[in-house]
């Protein structure tokens, strides 16, 4: 990831290599000056398929968990497992893809864990959070035999153990421990993660009392520890500070209670490249880093080294996603704003109006044009907040062109909504010039279908 860097003449991400520049490995620019993904003309695909439409590149989602996958190979000789964390974008078309790559997943609720299910995916790799699973999310997993269910608290706890029982069964558990590590953009602190609705805590003695608390009941089986840091970090030494820390509370462990784990999930959370200000770290520089720490602190404590999980979410799937628009109105509004508004907005991606996430734009069927002027791209849902890029530098737009969005492969189409009854878009999976539906448009009858 290093070193993709903006071309001068287009919004089009670029990879510089030596001397030669040349479009990033997904996304090119045909003769006909058109925007391509996976050897698709995406103006083509917005005819065919109609917008707005989620386009994936299924060869590069494969590209990136191999990528994990080697990497733990190669620092961690292996004993390690990449969790695909299935909330970035959940569908069985991920599941599926995940699974031929030989990856886990990670659920956070029944809905997530139903998909799974249906998508035949190994029950064993899959792992369970979430801070508040119900019962019937609890019955579900143990009735599949969810290879981890990651504890979030003593109420959770106590009810598992219990319908484990009723089943007749003893379920793996992690803990999600809150390491008290806070991973900021470009920076972190420690301390203050304690104000989190996730997990427990080490300073207060809230992580070690629950497992203390587990290790006398029968129906679970204390297998691990888990902790997830954050979302979208640049930076390797939280990720660092984090396992050291982890390592040393699994030192503790054995101390005190002679207690041995053999697992460590070290969450997810690597930052990928949405606008030329993202500086992302090549992914495997990660597992590089952490797995030395994790090594030399397992000398120093005595304790084996642990099966290690990995989980990312976005840097899976979020750089293969682009979303394409047909643009309608521009309303030039003299010395204030300019709008031009597309056909779709923050129910297909409500990122800008959660989080004033940054996001990249080029004209499908103009891509190479130089930008020459400022413009708000809005949604069309009845909220002014409804924009999708704020004051962003483009080339001219014109009503009816295709609007590409970049890296919406993550936390979109998983966060969707029918918010003013729009109908979810279609999500189309590209691969070597071919184009298939992976996810059917939804329908005006879809929306009224639990309607009574
Ligand atoms: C969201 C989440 C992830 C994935 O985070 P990304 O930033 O998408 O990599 C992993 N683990 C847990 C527990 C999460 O909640």
């Amino acid at each position: 990831m290093t070193g993709l860097a903006f071309s001068q003449s287009s919004n089009i991400m670029q990879r510089v290599e030596g001397e030669e520049m040349f479009v990033s490995d997904n996304l090119s620019v045909n003769e006909k000056n058109h925007l391509m993904i996976g050897q698709n003309d995406t103006v083509e695909l917005a005819r065919e398929f109609g917008t707005p439409l989620y386009v994936m590149d299924e060869d590069l989602i494969r590209k990136n968990c191999r990528i994990y996958k080697q990497a733990i190979d190669r620092y961690y000789d292996g004993k390690g497992l990449v969790l695909y964390a299935n909330k970035a974008f959940c569908s069985l078309f991920t599941c599926r893809i995940a699974k031929e790559e030989g990856l886990g997943i990670d659920v956070v609720s029944g809905g997530e864990l139903y998909t799974a299910i249906k998508a035949d995916f190994p029950m064993e790799k899959v792992c369970f959070h979430g801070n508040n699973k119900t019962l019937d999310e609890l019955e579900l997993a143990i009735r599949y035999n969810v290879g981890h269910i990651v504890v979030d608290n003593v109420y959770e706890l106590e009810l598992l153990n219990e319908v484990a029982a009723k089943h007749d069964k003893k379920m793996k558990i992690m803990f999600r421990i809150k390491p008290g590590v806070e991973a900021h953009t470009h920076s972190f602190i420690k301390t203050g993660q304690i104000d989190s609705k996730f997990g427990v805590a080490l300073e207060n003695g809230e992580a070690f009392e629950i497992i203390k608390r587990a290790m006398s009941m029968s129906n679970v089986e204390v297998s691990g520890l888990h902790c997830h840091i954050g979302s979208q970090i640049f930076d390797i030494e939280p990720f660092c500070a984090a396992a050291e820390i982890m390592m040393n509370f699994i030192g503790d462990l054995k101390d005190k209670l002679e207690l041995e784990i053999n697992e460590l999930n070290l969450g997810g959370g690597y930052g990928i490249m949405y606008t030329e200000k993202d500086d992302p770290i090549e992914y495997d520089k990660y597992i590089e880093h952490v797995s030395k720490v994790v090594k030399s602190v397992a000398q120093k404590r005595e304790v084996k080294l642990p099966f290690i999980f990995m989980e990312p979410g976005r840097s899976i799937v979020a750089s293969a996603g682009i979303t394409l628009y047909t643009v309608g109105g521009v309303k030039d509004i003299k010395n204030v704003r300019k709008y031009i508004s597309v056909d779709g907005g923050m129910t297909d991606n409500p990122r800008y109006v959660m989080y004033q996430s940054e996001y990249t734009a080029v004209i499908a069927n103009n891509a190479n044009a130089k930008p020459c002027e400022k413009v708000t791209i809005a949604g069309k849902c009845c909220e002014s907040g409804d924009v999708l890029l704020k004051d962003v530098m483009m080339p001219e737009i014109k009503v009816g062109d295709v609007l590409a969005v970049l890296a919406t492969g993550a936390y979109n189409y998983s966060m969707s909504s029918n918010y003013n009854r729009i109908a979810r878009p279609a999500v189309v999976a590209v691969s070597q010039g071919a184009a298939k539906v992976v996810i059917k448009r939804e329908t005006y009858e879809d929306l009224i279908r639990n309607d009574l």
